[in-house]
Formats: structure tokens, sequence, C-alpha cells
């Protein structure tokens, strides 16, 4: 989508602070991080959230949690939390399908 703004980080018209690459997915640390660790995991192709995941593009939803575990198991993190906001009242902000994983802090549950 090309006004997208995730879009253009994971074609890289955007910079971006890199912790991973393949040819489905992009994993970056967020620009205002809410953990010691605080990165997001977007499929390549745009999906604007959770609730446009149907079968035609969910294998790339089962791939991002793949690359989640490994990313979690290179980084050492042994407790995480991976998160994604749907809608405007949940706290979505950007609206291309990205899974907030964050690490590095106590958090609380129910979440605020
Ligand atoms: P959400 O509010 O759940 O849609 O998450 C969007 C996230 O994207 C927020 O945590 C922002 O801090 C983050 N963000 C926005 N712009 C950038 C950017 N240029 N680089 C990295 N993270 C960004």
């Amino acid at each position: 989508m090309s006004d997208c703004l995730f879009c253009k980080i994971a074609a890289g018209e955007i910079p971006s602070s890199k912790v991973y690459e393949d040819e489905l997915c992009y994993a970056f640390y967020d620009i205002a991080p809410q953990a010691p660790t605080h990165f997001l995991v977007i499929p390549k192709t745009h999906i604007g959230s959770v609730s446009e995941i149907a079968p035609e593009n969910s294998g790339v939803v089962a791939h991002i949690f793949e690359v989640i575990a490994k990313l979690a198991k290179e980084l050492n993190l042994e407790s995480y939390r991976v998160v994604s906001n749907i809608g405007e009242q949940a706290g979505q902000s950007v609206f291309h399908l990205h899974f907030h994983v964050l690490s590095g802090r106590d958090m609380t549950w129910p979440p605020g």
C-alpha cells in the first residue's frame, strides 16, 4: 500500500533499526520502546490488522510466530509478551499488521 508507513519500512524506503528480515517478514525496534526490549514483526505484504487475517494470508502469520520464537531464543528473552492492537480503541495507531514483542520488565495483567 503506497501510503503505508510499515510498507515503506519493510521496503527500506524509511529507515529503521532492523532486528531480522526474510522474504516474508521484517522485524525492527520500536521507535518509542515500552520495555527494555521492544521490537515489531510485520509481514512484508500489506495486511491491515489481525481482523484481516484469512485463509489466503494466514501462512505469513504462522511464519511470523516462528520468527518470534527464534528471535526470542537468539536474544535470550526468557519471558516476553506478544501484543497486537486491533482498532483505535485498543491502541492501534499504524494500520499494517504488526506484533509487538516486549521484554525486560515486570508486566501487569490485565493490561491497562
Ligand atoms: P500500534 O500503536 O499498536 O499500532 O503500534 C505502532 C507502533 O509503531 C508504536 O509502538 C510506535 O511507537 C511504532 N512506530 C511508529 N513509527 C515507527 C517508526 N518509524 N519506526 C519504528 N517504530 C515506529
